[in-house]
């Protein structure tokens, strides 16, 4: 088994020390100049964060492998720092029966890159209408927890209610795209001042938040674990906040471009005006959501950053906005971008993306193997970042099959230099292994 020691890392910031990994675990810390090691990586600079978990990731395997592969996305999320993806159910088939989160689970682990967690769907063809196999998907050999019928709501309360019930039975969670579907039909960018002037019809804030504010109630009603998907609307953050006031079992996720780019993209972009990279769902809102997202990120209200990479293939994005897919790919970015909007404005320290970007996903998609502090006996799941540099994002070098990034042009923070799986290196100078 190898060993490798990692010369002067910060961990979460901290003062330097030499981390030691063997046989797949944090073996050592601290001033560590004798060790013997197999490999020797120098870190001078560089901070050492928990390897990442992201909880909403589209992998669009099986079906749409001209967007993404198990493979490609999996390479994405390496050099994005991840060590984990949990990947959701909207494939095509689509993942609703133990079947095919085990296929999925299968070409994870032949991928090697990081884990892959399945996500299953809440109905059956995220059709809404009957419940899916749940507890089959929970026995697999996948052990699905998360269940999600994400790209689509379950807007029928009876269908979320018994889907509540039925996930306590497994400790499992149901990931809840909220989106009032009679509210957003033919939606297509938030409904506000912007929407107005392009001429594209709005989609209301609201859409968003009578379902959460539903689906809060149906959680605790039934006293069962409920999660938000990509929170993106101040209103959304203030009914959750008061969900939490009262105890409730419910958490939430915030997506990178939701923390960084307004509407006001699709007007004035250097892109162009009416530039479908920027469409999204749910869609990119006003400076003032952007500000309580940040702040419900920073005081915890929303528990972690998901990143919700959406590969779409050029001939789905490159077209007349109404006719455009919907969705960013974000794994290259996610830490960049996470560290403009919250670390370079003093909201979070590096243990507070540490947290926010690790251990509570984590522990939302009861991933005990990940999500650790990096200390002896934990699995060596590291990521070494580099938060000094700035460069402009470069669509063309990234991993993933496709090139739908919102951030083409311009300049962010920070790189990934390197990512340790249970100790094995998936990336090392910025590189796959
Ligand atoms: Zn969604």
């Amino acid at each position: 088994m190898t060993t490798i020691l990692i010369r002067g890392a910060r961990i979460l910031g901290g003062a330097p020390r030499d981390i030691l990994l063997r046989d797949g675990v944090v073996a050592e810390i601290g001033d560590l100049a004798g060790a013997e090691a197999g490999q020797t990586i120098d870190a001078a600079g560089l901070v050492a964060l928990p390897g990442l978990v992201d909880l909403h990731t589209h992998l669009r395997e099986p079906g749409r492998e001209d967007a993404e592969t198990v493979e490609t996305g999996t390479q994405a999320a390496a050099r994005g720092g991840y060590t984990a993806v949990h990947a959701m159910a909207n494939t095509s088939p689509v993942a609703d029966t133990a079947g095919v989160v085990e296929q999925v689970w299968r070409l994870g682990q032949e991928s090697g890159h990081c884990d892959v967690q399945p996500v299953g769907a809440v109905t059956s063809g995220l059709e809404g209408r009957q419940l899916a196999e749940l507890g089959a998907m929970a026995d697999s050999a996948a052990r699905v927890r998360v269940f999600s019928d994400d790209g689509k709501c379950v807007s029928d309360a009876v269908l979320m209610r018994r889907a509540l019930e039925y996930v306590k039975a497994f400790d499992g969670v149901v990931a809840q795209h909220a989106q009032e579907p009679r509210l957003t039909e033919g939606a297509q960018l938030n409904e506000g001042e912007v929407s107005a002037r392009l001429g594209l019809t709005g989609w209301p804030a609201v859409a968003e938040e009578a379902i959460i504010a539903r689906d809060c109630l149906l959680a605790a009603h039934v006293g069962s674990r409920l999660h938000v998907c990509h929170v993106s609307t101040a209103g959304s953050v203030e009914i959750i906040r008061w969900a939490k006031s009262k105890g409730w079992d419910v958490t939430a996720e915030v997506t990178p471009h939701h923390l960084l780019l307004t509407d006001s993209c699709a007007e004035t972009s250097p892109l162009g005006p009416y530039n479908p990279i920027y469409k999204v769902n749910p869609p990119l809102r006003t400076a003032e959501d952007v500000r309580a997202l940040r702040e419900a990120l920073a005081d915890g209200t929303i528990d972690c950053v998901a990143t919700d990479h959406a590969p779409h293939p050029v001939e789905d994005k490159e077209t007349e906005w109404a006719a455009a897919a919907m969705g960013m790919i974000g794994l290259e970015t996610a830490l960049p971008v996470v560290q403009e909007a919250m670390v370079e404005t003093g909201l979070l320290d590096w243990a507070g993306v540490a947290d926010r970007m690790s251990a509570r996903p984590a522990r939302i998609g009861r991933l005990s193997g990940h999500g650790r502090p990096i200390e002896p006996g934990a699995p060596a799941n590291v990521t070494l970042y580099d938060p000094s540099v700035r460069r402009p994002v470069d669509p063309t070098a990234m991993a993933s099959k496709s090139r739908n990034t919102p951030y083409e042009g311009m300049t962010l923070p920070g790189r990934v230099v390197a990512t340790f799986l249970r100790g094995r290196p998936t990336v090392l100078e910025g590189k796959l292994v």
